[in-house]
């Protein structure tokens, strides 16, 4: 579904924040995208959903290019694409139903009517049934974060970016969240995520990377890296977070 080839990303200032990344991912397959700050995690992941222009190498998602092209390919190929951010990032003057229903009707996918029986259904699943009329400003980090994951399943995309969407968010809001990640990747949802939940990354990734200055330095089933990390810098970081 995803097929990232000989990517390259230089910054401005000559860093080189991606080197010839490699990553391949099947449709419903969860990958779980690990490194220390500053290796280009969240690179990466904006490069894939056409945030940051790439200097080298291609990026297909469903067979169509998404990188170097034109605005206008781009407004198209990107709908495939949603992306949970760490601050949620919703929009403060919509309440929780319009942040949800605001994208697939302004692309025209969906009339108002048929839009919110869509919300209702991921607000249902999410556990927030209760809260489509209320303004967002008035929920919780944690309620805000899976209001987010509900406007990003709206536009029905082929593929979930998340980049830390747990780490804004108070330690006991951080369970709620996982358990919805959770639940998606169960259902097959083609998920990429950024996290440094550890066990999430164990219980739910079918496949972990580990990145370091821009490099893939490992990629591996969830029990081979935990248990036997082959990289020497893969070792060094699992010591250092346990
Ligand atoms: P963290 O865990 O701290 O979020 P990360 O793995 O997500 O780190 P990136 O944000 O992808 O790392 O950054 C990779 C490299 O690119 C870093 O050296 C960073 O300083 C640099 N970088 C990121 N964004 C920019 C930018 N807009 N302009 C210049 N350099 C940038
Ligand atoms: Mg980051």
């Amino acid at each position: 579904l995803i097929e990232i080839s000989a990517l390259n990303k230089e910054f401005r200032g000559g860093i080189q924040a991606l080197r010839d990344v490699d990553l391949t991912v099947a449709s419903g397959e969860v990958v779980v995208v690990l490194g220390p700050s500053g290796s280009g995690k969240s690179t990466l992941i904006r490069c894939i959903n056409g945030l940051e222009t790439t200097t080298g190498g291609s990026i297909r998602v469903d067979g169509q290019q998404v990188n170097g092209i034109s605005q206008r390919r781009w407004r198209k190929v990107r709908l495939n694409v949603g992306m949970v951010f760490q601050n949620y990032a919703l929009f403060p003057h919509l309440n929780v139903l319009g942040n949800i229903t605001l994208a697939p009707r302004r692309a025209g996918i969906m009339r108002r009517a048929e839009a919110e029986d869509e919300a209702r259904r991921l607000l249902d699943m999410v556990g927030l049934a209760d809260k489509e009329t209320a303004p967002v400003a008035s929920l919780s980090g944690g309620q805000q974060q899976r209001v987010a994951i509900c406007r990003a399943l709206a536009m029905q995309p082929k593929v979930l970016l998340f980049d830390e969407p747990t780490s804004a968010l108070d330690p006991e809001m951080v369970g709620e969240v996982l358990a919805v990640m959770k639940r998606l990747a169960q259902e097959g949802i083609t998920m990429i995520c950024v996290t440094h939940e550890m066990g999430f990354a164990r219980s739910a990734a079918d496949r972990v990377i580990f990145m370091d200055q821009g490099e893939i330095v490992e990629m591996a089933s969830p029990d081979n890296f935990f248990t036997a990390p082959k990289a020497e810098r893969s070792r060094r970081f699992l010591e250092l977070i346990s």
